[in-house]
Parts: structure tokens; sequence; C-alpha cells
């Protein structure tokens, strides 16, 4: 069971040692597979464990269950630098109460909703919302756009009514997000495209827009689009 758990969560080197269910929340008890852990001051590898540190963190449901992780943050202690610190993991960010994917997937929900919609659908704030957003948004650039074939554009509305829109580039092919604009004005859309002169580049196919999007944007992306499929970087 603990075997096919670790497989479903499916996070690299994470194991699960042990669930617990109660109701619809389904816990899980994750360690890391690797024993040590990189100092980030000096570098060098410490498998001198100082500190064991637990806490709750929210993941993608699996199925028609709430998932949290019970995790193990360790502190490690560095016997160059004499310094305990805290090991990275790669699927939470730090003091965050949700994994990367948790984060991701709420995000996607905001297309075609808002924030109000999205954060009273899944029991979270306003607030709690609008950071996963932010993250997301730190977290993208620059984009990876290697394998990217087809590229979707999309909006997503802040409040509603307010015209507060973030405009979302999306991998068709595998769902995933790969960027979002935060500016609204065209000379703000001409920077973004300059400095993706080379994201444009590797596009190959066919670029979709939904048409719905706001006035203010359809401009913008449009022109966006004109100038990805033209591939013509000239200003
Ligand atoms: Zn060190």
């Amino acid at each position: 069971m603990k075997r096919v758990l670790t497989e479903l969560l499916n996070l690299p080197d994470v194991v699960v040692e042990s669930s617990l269910q109660e109701g619809e929340t389904l816990i899980l008890s994750v360690t890391k597979k690797t024993k040590s852990a990189v100092c980030p001051q000096c570098g060098k590898k410490s498998d001198h464990l100082h500190q064991n540190q637990n806490y709750l963190i929210k993941n993608l449901p699996m199925g028609d269950k709430e998932v949290i992780l019970n995790i193990n943050r360790r502190r490690f202690k560095c016997k160059k630098c004499r310094k305990t610190f805290n090991e990275e993991l790669d699927f939470v960010g730090a003091r965050k109460k949700h994994t990367h994917r948790y984060a991701e997937n709420i995000v996607k929900q905001l297309i075609h909703s808002d924030v109000s919609n999205v954060a009273k659908n899944n029991g979270l704030s306003d607030e709690e919302v609008y950071s996963m957003l932010e993250d997301i948004v730190k977290n993208l650039l620059p984009i990876n756009v290697s394998n990217l074939v087809r590229l979707g554009i999309d909006e997503i509305s802040l409040v509603k009514g307010q015209g507060k829109f973030i405009v979302v580039l999306v991998d068709i092919d595998t769902g995933k997000l790969i960027g979002l604009v935060k500016e609204r004005k065209q000379a703000d859309i001409e920077n973004v495209m300059r400095k993706w002169g080379e994201v444009v580049l590797e596009l190959r196919e066919e670029v979709s827009m939904d048409m719905t999007l706001h006035s203010t944007w359809k401009n913008g992306a449009a022109l966006l689009l004109r100038f990805w499929v033209s591939r013509d970087i000239s200003f």
C-alpha cells in the first residue's frame, strides 16, 4: 500500500511512510529518500542530522479525498561551516503551506473564473489564492518552452467587474502554465514580446487564443499572436 501511495504521489525522491484517513481527508506522512543535504553556505554535503521538523502541507486531491502531506523538512549541521541549515525541498517553497503542484492547480482554476470564486470553491481566502498566483508569476520566469508546440493565450480575472486581468500562457499539449503576464498596457506587452524573442523562435506549430479575452487585452494579445506566428522580431 505504501508503495502504491508513493507511486501515486509521484514526487521525486519522496517516500510515503504511512497514511491516515480522516473522513474526506487523507494524511500521508512522507520522507525524502536522500540521507544528506547540501549546505547553502559552502555547498558541502552534510549527513549530520540536527533536527526533524514536521509540518502539514496541502497537496493535490486523490480521487475525492483532500490530501495533506506530513512532511519533514530536516535540519542538518554543516561540518565545515559549523552552522545548521534547513534542507531544500523541491516540491514546496520555504514557509509555504502547500506544494507547488497545489498552487499550480489553483491558478489553473482561475482561468475563466476569478479569485473570489476559486477561493470559495477551495476553502481558501482571496489573499491565499492571490499569493499563489504571485508566487507562480515569480517562479515561472524565465519560461522554458523548448518542447512547446502549441501555445494557448487565456486570461484570469482577478476581481470580477474591476477590470483586473492577468494573461495566461498555456502549453496546450501538456496543460502546463508556461507564463503569466501581469502588465495590461500595449506597451508593456511589447516589452514582454521583446524579452521573449528567443521563446518566440521556438514556437513551431500553432497558437490558439481565447476570443473571450477582455477588450483591453484583445489588441495586445492579437499583436502577441501575430508576433509569434510571423516570428518577426523587428521593432
Ligand atoms: Zn557549510
